[in-house]
């Protein structure tokens, strides 16, 4: 029967609609069905393991997710660090990531105007938790050259809470790597060699 005829309303199809879920439940009597381990939440693994206080520290240190994202001119130190030159992703900083829904790190990299304050509050707000902020270079830090200036904040810890920061005008990508493996004992990992 072509498929546009079939009536899915009629009683004949109920009934083998019936019988095939009956078969179904039939075959999977007896099985034990356990959690998928790989859609497991972080936090449910937390409970089932013994040690996991420590498991949970070690995989959050060593799978930072930077969000990608700059404002002036340390942005450009930021791409570098991206390169192969620096390999990041060597020590467990992956790849940069376009949303912020899958970061847990925001580096500050350049002077922060008044009127992008709100933006970037949205941009962390969005963020998983536990998040952290890296304050990239002297704008961020205390607002550079710009102390004195009427739109620059004087630093972006008046407006998220910074976990470390910087020195430098520009710094160099080599000072955020740095950076990252302090926040990494921060977390709680263990930083090898
Ligand atoms: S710290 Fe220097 S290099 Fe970085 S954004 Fe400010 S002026 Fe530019």
């Amino acid at each position: 029967m072509p498929e546009e005829n079939v009536d899915y309303s009629s009683e004949e199809f109920a009934n083998a609609k019936r019988e095939m879920d009956s078969l179904v439940y039939e075959s999977l009597k007896g099985r034990e069905m356990k959690p998928n381990a790989l859609f497991a939440r972080m936090a449910d693994l937390a409970k089932a393991m013994p040690l996991s206080k420590d498991i949970v520290k070690w995989s959050r240190s060593n799978s930072v997710w930077p969000l990608q994202f700059g404002l002036a001119c340390c942005a450009i130190e930021l791409m570098d660090f991206g390169s192969a030159r620096i390999d990041a992703e060597r020590k467990g900083f992956l790849l940069f990531r376009s949303t912020p829904r899958q970061c847990d790190v925001m580096v500050i990299a350049g002077w922060v105007t008044k009127s992008m304050v709100p933006e970037i509050k949205r941009l962390y707000e969005q963020m998983l938790s536990p998040k952290y902020v890296i304050a990239f270079g002297e704008c961020a830090t205390c607002g550079g050259p710009w102390w004195e200036s009427y739109n620059i904040v004087k630093g972006i810890d008046e407006v998220l809470p910074v976990d470390v920061y910087v020195a430098g005008c520009p710094p160099r990508p080599e000072n955020l790597f740095g950076a990252l493996m302090k926040l990494q004992k921060k977390i709680g990992g263990v930083v090898e060699g």
